[in-house]
């Protein structure tokens, strides 16, 4: 089965923060908080504020770079569920300062590339709103170069079609004014 999380903004984001439920696979105790979405880290991490509150026990130790140098840090397993029960992975994740995940402190996790590359994630902007998807596992390749070729095509025959003062049917064959249709996208701007 394929399960998907939606986060739909009121405007545009600066950060993408979903709803994040941490357990702990030892003790199966559970921390609810929030986690950032970030394409630029490699791997998943949690605050120290979180692990102490699960009581997650370390699993190995590991180098990170640091703001005052190279810095040794604990590694945990936990299971990250993702806003709904349908969506949960279990990760790796290492320990963080608070400080590099959100500028609010309200997340306690920083969800990196480990998890996004598990499925499907697409952020779009249309309309001033900030939408995020993510789909688990990946179904397929998502490419935009298709849907801007027919909303291009489209916006030619619209043309056409205004000019020789012809019925503007768009061009996709739905049967629908282009700008009912097609018409209705940014492309026509
Ligand atoms: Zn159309």
């Amino acid at each position: 089965m394929v399960n998907v999380l939606t986060h739909r903004g009121a405007k545009i984001e600066r950060s993408i923060k979903t709803p994040v439920k941490v357990t702990d696979i030892v003790s199966q105790s559970v921390l609810a908080t929030n986690g950032i979405w970030d394409t630029g880290a490699t791997g998943s991490a949690i605050t120290k504020t979180a692990a102490r509150k699960l009581g997650l026990v370390p699993v190995a130790f590991t180098r990170v770079a640091g703001v005052h140098g190279a810095e040794i840090v604990p590694v945990y397993n936990v299971l990250l569920t993702l806003n709904n029960e349908n969506i949960s992975i279990p990760v790796r994740v290492t320990e963080g300062k608070a400080s590099s995940f959100s500028i609010e402190g309200d997340a306690d996790v920083l969800i990196g590339m480990d998890v996004i590359t598990r499925g499907d994630f697409c952020i779009s902007n249309y309309a001033g709103k900030t939408v995020m998807t993510f789909r688990f596992p990946s179904l397929e390749t998502i490419d935009y170069c298709k849907e801007v070729e027919l909303h291009n095509r489209c916006l030619k025959i619209h043309e056409v079609n205004i000019r020789k003062r012809l019925p503007d049917k768009c061009a996709c064959g739905s049967g629908k004014e282009y700008k009912n249709c097609h018409g209705k996208s940014i492309y026509h701007k």
